[in-house]
């Protein structure tokens, strides 16, 4: 194998990417032409610099949503899709650089978006270039597209594809080494019934976690402490309110959580049985594969259905709970609505729409997945990593064709949305390689 990969190319890849940390790019308040705020703007029109300087042909977005960079000719379009936004600093005490400077210490890159993504998105460019270096021409279009949005709502990603063409395949830098070839279907929904007198309830939560702890402070005390009892949950009372405790997870893990919303649902059916939501819960049971609701749901590659229940809300008017479900990439999305409209509807309960994100489905045996696994095999020897599916999302899912693959390898600690975020100069060296080996073979 040829090595594409020498000390200049990284070094130059490395003060790149010191320009693009310089620039601090958390979401921010729109401006005009600067939907997500001054700091990802600033990060989109310095890459779009440093590609043209680079000999890529940039675009961006009028907008100011995102931007790419086209270099190579051909019937096909490769994408390579990553991001410039990132998370806050966070508690700046935490840190022992400052974020917002490349710092190489310890032969490590210190500096916020050096794991995610600016490291692994300026490496792929830098892999480009290596091959270009060494006089190959490339036989499809190459295309790095540069996402703004990523940590919030993906918004970027949704104007490129209503403006731009798709690719015909790609990979999204924004994971773990070899590649993620499936994410299940993540639907985002509320669950409305009637509302009640008899009790007023208000646990709110965020979609995407399991509910750690349940706090209730209504009526009929010793009764609902009883019936929590009763089922064995763990909770405690004191200053006239009981609080019901639960493990909370990441929703795509919510079988391995403990739901503590669900638990005093539960115990209040017992206590108030005239309140459908209630009933509905006890009958869903600490199940976050609905299978007591819908039976089996699952398929060959990406195993069950998740469904955790976030929220409960009880008013004289309504009740209403959030749900956040991770569905099998062979589920049919329809049929599956339709089913948890019909089930729920014999508890008097309407199924609401919030948000659905469409889910990545490549197969193992494609052309991409086969020569990226075995790219990644070749350079590193490592044949036990498989390809991986995941109940979590990347940007591969918004592209047709495209899988996560790379720039973190399975041995790299993960510092993403961490404070001292850093990447070794080794493990980034070895991303580069495998993503300048993985380009030549796809597109030279
Ligand atoms: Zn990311």
């Amino acid at each position: 194998m040829e090595k594409f990969i020498t000390d200049k190319i990284q070094d130059e890849a490395i003060k790149d990417l010191g320009e693009l940390v310089g620039i601090a790019s958390y979401n921010g308040p729109a401006e005009p032409k600067a939907p997500f705020g001054k700091g990802p703007k600033a990060a989109l029109d310095k890459a779009m610099e440093l590609a043209t300087n680079l000999g890529f042909k940039t675009h961006e977005d009028p907008d100011g949503y995102y931007g790419y960079a086209d270099i190579g000719e051909g019937k096909e379009t490769f994408g390579i899709v990553g991001h410039l936004d990132e998370v806050p600093a966070g508690n700046i005490d935490d840190w022992t650089v400052d974020p917002y400077k490349l710092t190489i210490k310890d032969d490590k890159l210190f500096g916020r978006g050096t794991q995610d993504d600016k490291g692994p998105t300026i490496a792929a460019i830098y892999a480009i270039k290596a091959i270009l270096d060494k006089g190959y021409k490339f036989n499809k279009k190459i295309r790095v597209i540069f996402g703004t949005d990523e940590e919030i709502l993906w918004r970027c990603l949704a104007e490129y594809n209503k403006k731009e063409d798709p690719i015909d395949l790609g990979i999204a830098p924004d994971a773990e080494f070899p590649l993620i070839y499936a994410e299940k279907g993540l639907q985002q929904s509320y669950l409305t019934g009637p509302g009640s007198t008899e009790l007023n309830l208000d646990l709110e939560n965020a979609f995407n976690a399991v509910p750690g702890k349940a706090v209730y402070n209504g009526p009929k005390q010793a009764e609902v402490l009883a019936a929590l009892k009763k089922y064995d949950f763990a909770a405690d009372q004191k200053d006239g309110e009981i609080e019901v405790h639960g493990k909370s997870v990441h929703a795509m893990n919510a079988p391995e959580g403990t739901n503590a919303v669900v638990r005093l649902a539960m115990a209040l059916a017992d206590v108030f049985p005239d309140i459908k939501v209630l009933q509905f819960l006890r009958a869903f049971g600490e199940d976050a594969n609905a299978t007591n609701l819908l039976g089996d749901v699952s398929d060959e590659v990406s195993g069950k259905l998740t469904f955790n229940i976030s929220s409960l809300k009880i008013t004289p008017e309504e009740s209403r709970m959030q749900i956040d479900m991770r569905i099998p990439v062979k589920i049919d999305h329809d049929q599956l609505i339709k089913q948890v409209s019909d089930a729920v509807g014999k508890y008097g309960m309407k199924y609401e729409n919030f948000d659905y994100v469409a889910p990545l489905y490549v197969p193992t045996d494609s052309e991409l997945v086969k020569t990226l696994m075995q790219t990644y095999q070749d350079l590193t020897g490592d044949t036990e990593s498989k390809p991986a599916i995941s109940g979590g999302a990347t940007f591969a899912r918004t592209m047709h064709n495209c899988v996560a693959f790379g720039g973190m390898l399975p041995t790299t600690p993960d510092f993403m949305h961490q404070a001292n975020e850093n990447w070794s100069k080794a493990d980034m060296l070895k991303a580069m390689e495998i993503f300048a080996e993985a380009i030549y073979r796809l597109c030279v």
